[in-house]
């Protein structure tokens, strides 16, 4: 369905179609998956895979299978006709906006399960978080063919999963990681960053804060995991309602590293906590990332 703006496919073959046409014009597919509700993080993925491929395909689909029950399917913020106009400012060919019948039409029962990189972080807390992920970026896959596609490495996890999952499954698809955008404040952007009141915004300043001195004191040389771990769940302590974790894990395997362990040249520091409505996720890579927060204040 052409609109004013730029083509919005809403079935998955007219969205392969178009995919595949591409490619026989001869140009390079990227495809940036989202759930709408686009930012500048989104935005700037769009705009990197402009500058890595020729037509740059965008879906937009709030996926039910990556929901778990009592989580904010139904609120999740929807801004439909923002999202083309940002997807054509920032260079894209065409958006792909399929209903949830289309993707999984009654009878579907394929599932996509990556097992080890899900057993730690998020995992347990989101049962069936990422195998919905994983289900819905494979048949995404299928859809786009031959493509470069983009993830935010905001979603650290779940870029690991899908550069899995790609792998293990063969998908003729090259999964690029993006460095999370962030707020002038450090706050990691994000559609949920909408739920926050405008004092738990104020708070959740902190978690960045949090993260910017842990990157400080690796840079400093330390690399005890309780030194690292404690006083960033302290921080954030201050300003969340409950945390689900502050870890410390390896950056490819996602292990966690115990409390009394020693932290290697690059580790990975994760954090999932509620901040009033919204729960929020953040890290950084120690020895890799820089701080979210430049100029500290606290
Ligand atoms: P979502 O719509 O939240 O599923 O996100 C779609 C894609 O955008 C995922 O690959 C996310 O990791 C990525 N993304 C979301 N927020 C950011 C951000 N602040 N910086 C970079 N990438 C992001």
């Amino acid at each position: 369905m052409p609109t004013g703006l730029l083509p919005v496919y809403e079935s998955p073959k007219a969205f392969q179609d178009a995919c595949e046409k591409a490619r026989r014009d001869g140009h390079s597919v990227g495809f940036v998956p989202t759930m709408g509700a686009l930012h500048a993080g989104h935005l700037a993925l769009v705009a990197e895979a402009r500058r890595r491929c020729s037509f740059v395909a965008v879906s937009i689909f709030v996926n039910p299978t990556q929901f778990g029950p009592g989580e904010d399917l139904a609120r999740y913020p929807r801004t439909f006709e923002r999202d083309l106009e940002g997807c054509a400012r920032a260079g894209a060919a065409c958006v792909f906006a399929p209903d949830a019948a289309s993707m999984y039409p009654p009878g579907e029962s394929t599932r996509v399960r990556v097992e080890g990189l899900t057993d730690s972080l998020c995992g347990p807390v989101r049962p069936g978080h990422f195998e919905g992920v994983a289900t819905i970026v494979a048949k995404l896959f299928a859809l786009a063919g031959p493509c470069v596609a983009l993830f935010g490495r905001k979603d650290f996890q779940q870029l690991r999963v899908i550069e899995r999952m790609a792998r293990d499954l063969f998908f003729p698809v090259q999964v690029v990681g993006f460095p999370t955008v962030r707020e002038p404040d450090g706050l990691a952007m994000s559609s949920r960053n909408a739920y926050l009141s405008p004092e738990d915004r104020r708070g959740a300043a902190q978690i960045p804060l949090a993260l910017s001195h842990a990157v400080r004191a690796f840079q400093a040389g330390e690399r005890s995991v309780a030194r690292l771990v404690e006083p960033t769940r302290a921080r954030i302590a201050r300003i969340s309602s409950s945390i689900d974790y502050v870890t410390v894990a390896d950056p490819v395997s996602l292990v966690p590293l115990a409390d009394h362990g020693t932290a290697g040249d690059r580790a990975l520091l994760a954090i999932a906590a509620r901040v009033g409505a919204a729960r929020l996720i953040d890290n950084v890579v120690l020895g890799e990332d820089p701080a979210p927060c430049p100029q500290e204040e606290a």
